[in-house]
Parts: structure tokens; sequence; C-alpha cells
């Protein structure tokens, strides 16, 4: 009876998770946890199939009980992560990165989990794909594994390695996080330099080099550094004018939306050019894709080729609509005067409000906004005047 029990297992539980029927898979696994690695007639194991529904909750049951994120039998080498990846579901890729999926499997067309995905249009399992950065990788700056001091001071552990896998790579969103991640800001000099080498190795690392998630993570320094000069710049401007401190953020804002004509964001495109061309690793297919695409005719803008290059294609296309200061999307704010511009929230309106206060109104007539009876403007002035 219970050999019989036993062989109907495994086939029971892939009833239960084509299913959905999550106590059916807990009582499954806790009668006979070795199913959790079974396989069915394809060869699929438990966890490609609930990867593949896009079920967290069971696919962080089925990890709970062991089941092996890298078991691949699949006749055609799709592992958990590919089905995850084509689920949509970002939750289940990020759940199967931290039980240690590889990105860079591919299947027996050559393709990536992220490359399948991108394929059926699930671009923010690219991104999360893209993006991630194992703990391990970030800790052994933390914890000085090397042996000697650590480069980074252990409880910058979780902000460090949330600063990294930051899928918004928006400048104006990079120096909001440096400013809000606890300890950042206080360790620019120890951030860009680990930075830097977490780039180098990326770089360097033969089979497995990832030279988007290099690019990247020289990016971030690029910009981390930068940060550093104009705090520099500011402590001897302080010494010799005994100035009020202004915000970082706000003097970043301040610079790189700046508009030039017709209200393009020439500083920050120069700026973000000048950042490309530095890249250190010249050789790399990544840099000269770059470079081609910006010098050619009608070259986008460099903010758009580097969120290419990281996340994708889709990185603020017109046709999602995206915060006028930090280029997160669907912002839930319209400025309340034109309807025209949108923002995350009052305080990404406020590091705006320096230039669009110039073309606020023509973009109202030119939009053929009606005017607004609820004009906040007098409420934002008070706002921005609040000291911080
Ligand atoms: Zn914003
Ligand atoms: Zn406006």
């Amino acid at each position: 009876m219970e050999g019989a029990a036993g062989e109907r297992g495994p086939s029971k539980i892939f009833q239960a998770i084509a299913q959905g029927d999550v106590v059916l898979l807990k009582a499954l696994l806790a009668e006979g946890p070795h199913i959790a690695n079974s396989l069915d007639e394809n060869k699929m194991t438990p966890l490609q199939h609930a990867a593949y529904k896009g079920s967290r909750e069971m696919v962080q049951v089925l990890l709970d009980q062991g089941a092996d994120v890298k078991l691949c039998e699949h006749q055609h080498n799709y592992t958990a992560l590919h089905f995850g990846a084509l689920s949509g579901s970002a939750d289940v890729c990020l759940l199967l990165l931290e039980a240690g999926a590889k990105s860079n499997e591919t299947n027996t067309v050559g393709r990536s989990p992220a490359q399948m995905a991108a394929f059926v249009g699930h671009h923010n399992c690219v991104a999360l794909i893209n993006n991630y950065v194992p703990k391990g990788d970030v800790q052994v700056y933390t914890n000085g594994g090397q042996g000697g001091a650590p480069l980074l001071p252990p409880f910058l552990l979780e902000s460090f390695h949330k600063f990294v896998m930051q899928i918004n790579i928006h400048p104006i969103k990079v120096v909001m996080n440096v400013h809000s991640f606890v300890g950042l800001q206080e360790h620019l000099a120890e951030v860009k330099k680990v930075l830097d080498l977490m780039s180098e190795r990326e770089m360097k690392r033969g089979q497995e080099s990832n030279e988007v998630m290099s690019f990247k993570l020289y990016y971030l320094g690029y910009i981390v550094g930068e940060i550093g000069k104009v705090k520099v710049r500011q402590a001897a401007h302080r010494e010799q004018e005994e100035k009020r401190p202004i915000d970082i953020t706000e003097a970043f804002a301040r610079k790189l939306l700046k508009p030039g004509k017709e209200d393009s964001l020439e500083y920050m495109d120069g700026f973000l050019k000048e950042c490309i061309r530095e890249f250190p690793f010249r050789e790399s297919t990544l840099f000269r894709q770059m470079v081609a695409t910006l010098s050619g005719d009608d070259a986008p803008a460099a903010l758009f080729v580097i969120s290419a290059c990281i996340n994708g294609q889709r990185g603020f296309l017109d046709a999602v609509a995206h915060c006028n200061t930090c280029g997160e999307e669907k912002p839930t704010k319209k400025c309340s005067k034109c309807k025209v511009v949108q923002y995350c929230d009052r305080n990404c309106q406020r590091l705006h409000w320096t230039w669009h206060k110039k073309s606020c109104s023509r973009l109202g007539q030119q939009e053929g906004a009606a005017p607004a009876r609820d004009i906040d403007l007098k409420e934002l002035q008070t706002f921005i005047n609040q000291p911080n």
C-alpha cells in the first residue's frame, strides 16, 4: 500500500500545482519531502511547474521543502528561472535567484532567462534578473572576506546591496537613493571604490563575464564620485561664505534637469555621455555598441542608451508615463497648473520646480488644458520654503 501511495505521490504533486492547491501541495510534501525533486513525464520538476504558473507561494513552499533550484533535466534545458521569467512574475524570479538560480544558463536555443522574458514582453522580469546581484558578492566587501579590514563598514550591507540592484538608473533617482539609503552618503569614497572593484570583477570573469552588470556598477560609481565632488566643493564654498549648506539632491537636480534648447536635457545628456566615454573597458562589445549608437545621426539621448543597455529596449519610452524628475514609472501626481508634467510626489515636483516654473504656463496653453481651479502653487511655495 505504501509503495503504491509513494508512486502516486509524484503525479499528485503535479496535479496539486496545476490546480494551484497550496494546501494539498504542503500535505504531499509533508508526507514525502523527496517528491519536491521528482520529475514528470517531460522531466520537469515541481519547482519548474510552480515557477511557470507564476505562483510565488508555491515556489516558496517548494524551496522551503528542499526543492533544488538548479535541478534541470528538461529536454530543452529550461531551468526553473526560465519558467519563472516566462510567467512574468518578478517575485518568483527573485525567490529563485535568492535560492541560487543562475541567470546566465541558456536553453537549447541559446537563450538566457532574461532573454526569454524579453521575448514575451515581461520587462519587469528582464529588469529584475539583469539587475540582480547575489548578496554574497557584496558581503565580501563588508566582512573583510579576503582578510584585513573590510572596504565597507558591515552595517552598509543591506543598503549597499539594495543600491547596486536598483532598477531605475535615472541619475536623479541614483542621487536620491544615495541620500535615502542608510549610511551611503557618509561613505561615498568607499562606496565608489567598491563599485569600481565590482565592475572590474564582472568584466574579468572569463566565461561568466557580464558586461552589462560591469557597466551598471561603473555607472553607479561614476555618479557616486560626482556626488563626492559636489560635497567637497560645497564644503569649500561654505568655508568662504558661510552659506547655508544646500541639499545635494537639490544641487544635482538643479544641474542635471536644466533645460536647453526646446526643453531638451542638454546638460544631463552631456554628463551621461562623458560617463560613457570614461568607461574603462573600451574593448568591450557593450562600450563599442553604445558609442556607435551615440555617434550616429539622430542619436537617442544618452539616458535612453544607458537605460536600454541595462534594462532592455523599453527604457524611458515616451509611451510609458514617467516622473519628470527621477524617471520612475507611473507617477501618481501631476502639476496642478499645466496638467502636463508628472511626478512621484511633492519632493520630485519641488526638485524640478526651479526649471519647470519657467515653462509651466506655456505647456498648459500648448496642451489646451483648462485652467485648474485648485492651483496649489502657493502650497508648493510653502513646501519649498520649509526647512528640511
Ligand atoms: Zn520622481
Ligand atoms: Zn506645470
